[in-house]
């Protein structure tokens, strides 16, 4: 049976050139940690961001100065960007004017009819989406007392009553974000919007933690609902630097099979046969991966006896231990080498697979 259940059907929309929702692969984006107006700092994360395979880039945009600085971020990154805005509609009107592909606003928020058909008016001449983003944390005082606390049911009809406002300007446009800082409310908030609403859905858990926790829970809310066949672009939140964000958001799509993102690599736990240093070197190969792009499966074992059998699934890999390393391409042993040259071996076996693959 496969893991995953069918794909939800979702309306399609994009991105700037990254298409969300209907058959698009689920995308993997993050949000900039720095402040925006910074344009060279700015520029500088995106980039590494990019580097990884981030797809699509969220920056905050709190005041003027940083929506105008998004014209001079645009020129320098080659992935969309999406400005977020809270309540001021006139941050969202400049956010487009200077080249966002996209805006995260609640229009329920926006205030005034009229600053609401204004954004919605820009947004239409220019062809971006808008992204409502309810969050458990800022529901409105009226949603709270009929509701009675944060629900899921308070959460999605704070989305339907934001994306009534959009319909009713006749703006389709739309993807949906549902999201609180823990697991069970953020999963059964997008089932119940999932069974209302066909727009494509921004899925992740906010505010997750720190590396430890924050990775626990996003594999899990995220991957129970893509799990379900719900969600078409997915954000991992950790106090962390956003390229980790990214490295977790692929590994959650890879080990579902729902996309390939460059090397796997598999590495044994270790046990009292285990004389090198495998976590350090575990570590360095897989720093040395990121951003590649040859999907190719790596294994990193510990001991030279049971390590290649143990990993004969594996394109290529290495073992070692008492001086000695080696290098085994499924299962086979290919060649022996001094045991600190492990890295160096491998990084070349990788290589030259890559070439082979591209010839
Ligand atoms: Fe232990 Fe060797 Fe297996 Fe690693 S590969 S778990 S060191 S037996």
């Amino acid at each position: 049976m496969p893991l995953v259940q069918t794909r939800k059907k979702t309306r399609t929309l994009h991105v700037g050139d990254v298409a969300v929702g209907g058959d698009a692969p689920v995308s993997v984006q993050s949000m900039a940690n720095t402040r925006t107006e910074d344009v060279a700092a700015t520029v500088a994360q995106i980039r590494r961001l990019e580097e990884v395979g981030c797809e699509i880039i969220r920056v905050a945009v709190p005041g003027m100065e940083a929506a105008e600085a998004i014209a001079s971020i645009k020129k320098q990154i080659s992935i969309p960007l999406v400005a977020d805005i809270h309540f001021d509609h006139r941050l969202a009107i400049a956010a487009a004017e200077h080249g966002a592909d996209a805006l995260r606003i609640n229009p329920g928020n926006i205030g005034s009819r009229d600053k609401v058909v204004k954004v919605v008016s820009c947004a239409r001449e220019r062809g971006l989406p808008i992204r409502i983003g309810v969050n458990a944390g800022s529901l409105s005082q009226e949603i709270l007392d009929r509701f009675d606390g944060v629900t899921p049911e308070a959460m999605v009809a704070s989305a339907l009553e934001n994306i009534r406002i959009l319909e009713e300007l006749d703006f389709f446009d739309i993807k949906v974000s549902l999201k609180a800082s823990d697991v069970t409310r953020t999963v059964e908030a997008y089932r119940l919007l999932s069974s209302k609403v066909d727009y494509p859905l921004h899925v992740g858990v906010t505010e997750a933690g720190s590396l430890f926790p924050g990775v626990v829970k996003s594999s899990l809310g995220i991957g129970m609902l893509l799990s379900e066949g719900i969600g078409d672009t997915i954000r991992v939140s950790l106090t962390r630097d956003p390229v980790e964000e990214i490295r977790v958001g692929q590994e959650i799509l890879k080990s579902l099979e729902l996309r390939r993102f460059g090397p796997e690599v598999v590495s044994c736990p270790t046990c009292g046969r285990c004389n090198i240093d495998l976590f350090s070197i575990s570590e360095q190969v897989e720093e040395a991966l990121l951003g590649r792009k040859t999907p190719v499966k790596i294994a990193i074992m510990g001991c030279v006896v049971n390590g290649p059998g143990e990993a004969r699934e594996a394109d290529i890999g290495i073992a070692g231990g008492n001086g000695i390393g080696i290098l085994f391409e499924k299962g086979k042993v290919v060649k022996k080498f001094p045991e600190e040259q492990l890295v160096e071996v491998l990084l070349a076996a990788i290589d030259a697979f890559e070439k082979k693959q591209q010839a």
